[in-house]
C-alpha cells in the first residue's frame, strides 16, 4: 500500500486527459526518483500556470492577459473570426500561423449524450461579437465529428441573420478528425479550401 501522499498525487494525475491510474502511478514514481531535478521544475511550471494564466474574456483563449495576445495583435485581421471547439484547436490552427484573423473558443461541442446545451458553450458571446459588427467572415472550424458538425449547424443558424460570410473547413478533413491531431498540411488545405455554409 502506497503512502497517502503518493496516493493523493497519483489520484490527481489520473484525472488528467490521457492518463489512467496506472500511468499516473508510473509518473509519480518517475517524479520521486527525480525529486531534486524534474520535480522542482514541474512544481514551478504548475505555479506559473496557476498564478499567471487567465482565460481571455473576449475569445476564450488562455494567455497571461485578457484580452489575450491574439485579440490585441494589430497585425491580425479583425474582420475574420475563426470559431473552434477548444483552446487546443486554436493552438493547432495558430501553430503555423495558418489563420491570420482572430478566434472564438466555444469551450466544447453540443452533445445530447453528454448533456451539453448551447448555453453551456460560449455561443451567446460569439453572437454578441458578431452583432457588434466589424466582422466580415466567420469560419466554423469544428471537428469533423457528428457533434462538431451539429454544433456548426446550430451556430450557422444563430448567425444567419447577420451580414457575415459563414464558411466552414473543407472536408478533406478525415471523418471523425479532430483538428488537434491533424498535421499542418491537412489543416492548411482544409482552411484554404473553406467553403460557404449551407
Ligand atoms: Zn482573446
Amino acid at each position: 500500500m502506497a503512502s497517502q501522499e503518493i496516493e493523493a498525487l497519483a489520484g490527481a494525475l489520473a484525472r488528467l486527459p490521457g492518463l489512467g491510474p496506472r500511468s499516473a502511478r508510473r509518473a509519480v514514481l518517475w517524479l520521486i526518483k527525480r525529486r531534486e531535478t524534474a520535480l522542482p521544475q514541474l512544481v514551478e511550471a504548475l505555479d506559473m500556470v496557476r498564478e499567471r494564466l487567465v482565460e481571455c474574456e473576449t475569445c476564450g483563449n488562455v494567455d497571461t492577459a485578457s484580452p489575450c495576445g491574439i485579440c490585441t495583435d494589430p497585425r491580425r485581421d479583425a474582420r475574420s473570426l475563426c470559431v473552434v471547439e477548444e483552446v487546443a484547436d486554436l493552438w493547432a490552427l495558430d501553430r503555423a500561423r495558418l489563420f491570420g484573423g482572430r478566434y472564438h473558443v466555444l469551450g466544447g461541442r453540443l452533445s445530447a449524450l453528454e448533456g451539453v446545451r448551447p448555453e453551456d458553450l460560449a455561443i451567446s458571446g460569439l453572437v454578441e461579437r458578431v452583432a457588434a459588427g466589424g466582422i466580415d467572415e466567420v469560419v466554423l472550424a469544428m471537428n469533423a465529428t457528428l457533434e462538431g458538425q451539429t454544433t456548426a449547424h446550430y451556430i450557422a443558424e444563430r448567425l444567419e441573420s447577420f451580414p457575415v460570410r459563414l464558411t466552414q473547413l473543407a472536408h478533406g478533413l478525415p471523418v471523425g478528425g479532430e483538428l488537434d491531431y491533424l498535421d499542418e498540411g491537412t489543416l492548411a488545405q482544409a482552411l484554404r479550401a473553406r467553403k460557404p455554409v449551407g
